[in-house]
């Protein structure tokens, strides 16, 4: 049966319905192989976004309402989020990790009328919804055997309540941008129906695909770029609560898994935990959200068979902006060039265009680009120009064939003595040293220079690395003046909620005391 999974529409929900009549019965979301596992089919998908959609509306909730949805990566916030979706409302995705003085903050924020949160977070989102007066709802887990839809009784199920354009708001995901408080970016249904289709076609991802991601779904990288692509595009996806790197790589031959998508971090682990797990099926593994370094990606390549892409994008543009081809030039180091539809630039201080090779901020501008933040028109306009461009934060080089390499963000430049040390160059050094697993580079302050570079290192399990061996490397491969002058060994470094180093935390306490 054909599947006319390509027509136009305005409405997120309805990227389900050619599959719900085609394959009702085969699995659209997993969680990862084991006991209690849920597999839900695509008439049980569209079954409970329906229900979500008529919990909402039962709630006396109005198109346009924002809501907070607080769960890990799971089946049921995806039918939750369809469902609010198919009711018009606005999905605030939240880590469940944030305590309720964060919670308070985001409910403060965008005006949210009602959280809905996951069993395992009921009480910091029971806390917050009572401190503010607003209404609260647990998620049902989905149970193995409830109502479907299908498609002979499905008739003209009018799954879709609410009209939208692709103006309005689909949801508001909060990110610190270059600075300050965490802002609401704000991504219409347009944003999101124009990301999914240029991921469809930059992975060429069809119906034969798995997909499997242990990104958290509150993050736009794992919601939009993998778990609402591949449902457009009919491919089931495996989604981990938790990470853990064992269960992931179990997966991918249980699942026979063809496509991943994560985070460095999250490779590394899979390198440093799993040496004895092969992935026959997998095809390719997307990596973006942070540098990855060339070493890691050439022990990933070679232990799997598989091309890893780097791709780079922000929440503030969906997550999409360039990517490596699939099967294409692609160049280690870089991030790819433009994705179908977005443009990239490289603007100097002046904001004219750099030449190839000097580096730059980043813009990126095109149908990704979020519509601002959320309530705050000044942010917003320092971020966005009146062509439509978007500055990213990023410093980074064109090459001659339109390839970006991202230098480093903007705030994480060390200027010491007067010159500027890029962390990521001399992470790539440390990467490269026995026993380093994983590295962080920080300016800390300094009397003399301004900043001191500052390595932080977590050592690989069972290794003796000590300060004068990354001294003795570190002055071999690079100029004097990017020389990590301290070095701390911790266990781990601290991560964001989407496994990402946080600089920031280092910078306070670089001992990680
Ligand atoms: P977020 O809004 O959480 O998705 O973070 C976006 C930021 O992540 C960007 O501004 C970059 O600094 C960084 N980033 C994303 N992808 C890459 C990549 N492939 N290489 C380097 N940095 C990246």
């Amino acid at each position: 049966m054909a599947v006319d999974d390509k027509a136009p529409t305005s409405h997120l929900p309805d990227i389900l319905l050619p599959w719900v009549s085609a394959r009702p019965d085969a699995p659209a979301l997993l969680t990862p192989p084991g006991d209690g596992r849920t597999v839900l089919t695509w008439s049980r998908l569209l079954a409970e976004a329906a229900a979500a959609r008529d919990r909402f509306i039962g709630a006396g909730l109005q198109p346009g309402d924002r809501i907070i949805l607080i769960a890990p990566s799971c089946p049921e916030f995806v039918a939750e989020f369809f469902g609010a979706q198919a009711a018009g409302l606005v999905v605030v995705a939240v880590n469940p990790l944030s305590t309720s003085r964060e919670i308070d903050y985001l409910l403060e924020d965008s005006g949210a009328r009602l959280i809905v949160a996951h069993p395992s977070r009921a009480e910091a989102g029971r806390t917050s919804a009572k401190a503010a007066g607003v209404a609260y709802r647990l998620i049902d887990a989905v149970p193995s055997d409830g109502p479907e839809i299908r498609p002979d009784d499905r008739g003209d199920v009018d799954f879709t309540v609410v009209e939208r354009s692709h103006d309005d708001l689909a949801a508001l995901l909060y990110t610190s941008g270059t600075t300050g408080h965490p802002k609401g970016a704000m991504l219409t249904v347009g944003n999101l129906l124009a990301t999914v289709d240029i991921v469809g076609e930059i992975t060429a991802v069809g119906p034969d695909d798995h997909w499997a991601t242990g990104l958290p779904l509150f993050h736009v990288f794992g919601l939009v770029t993998v778990t609402l692509s591949s449902l457009r595009a009919g491919v089931p996806v495996t989604l981990f609560p938790r990470w853990d790197p064992r269960t992931f790589v179990e997966a991918l031959t249980a699942d026979r898994v063809t496509i991943v998508s994560g985070v460095p971090t999250m490779w590394m682990s899979v390198l440093a935990e799993a040496a004895d797990s092969p992935a026959p099926t997998l095809r390719a593994v997307s990596s973006g959200g942070a540098a990855i370094s060339a070493d890691v990606l050439r022990r990933f390549e070679e232990r799997y068979a598989a091309p890893v892409v780097e791709g780079y994008g922000l929440t503030e543009t969906s997550a999409v902006g360039t990517f490596n081809p699939l099967h294409g030039i692609r160049k280690v180091g870089s991030v790819g060039h433009a994705v179908p539809r977005m443009d990239v630039k490289v603007v100097d201080l002046d904001g004219n265009d750099a030449a190839p090779g000097e580096p730059g901020e980043v813009c990126l501008r095109g149908p990704a680009v979020m519509r601002g933040y959320w309530n705050r028109p000044e942010a917003t306009a320092e971020v966005l120009d009146d062509d439509g461009w978007f500055r990213t934060g990023d410093i980074g080089k064109l090459d001659e064939d339109g390839y970006l390499f991202i230098v480093d963000r903007m705030k994480d430049l060390i200027i010491h003595g007067g010159y500027n040390v890029y962390p990521r160059e001399v992470e790539e050094v440390l990467y490269e040293i026995p026993g380093v697993r994983e590295a962080a580079v920080v300016g800390t302050p300094d009397d003399r220079y301004g900043q001191q570079v500052t390595a932080v290192i977590a050592r690989s399990e069972g290794s003796q690395l000590d300060a004068a061996e990354v001294e003795r490397v570190t002055r071999e491969e690079l100029a004097a003046y990017k020389i990590p002058r301290i070095i701390e060994f911790i266990d781990e470094l601290p991560k964001g909620p989407s496994g990402k180093i946080l600089k920031r935390a280092l910078v306070s306490t670089p001992n990680g005391s």
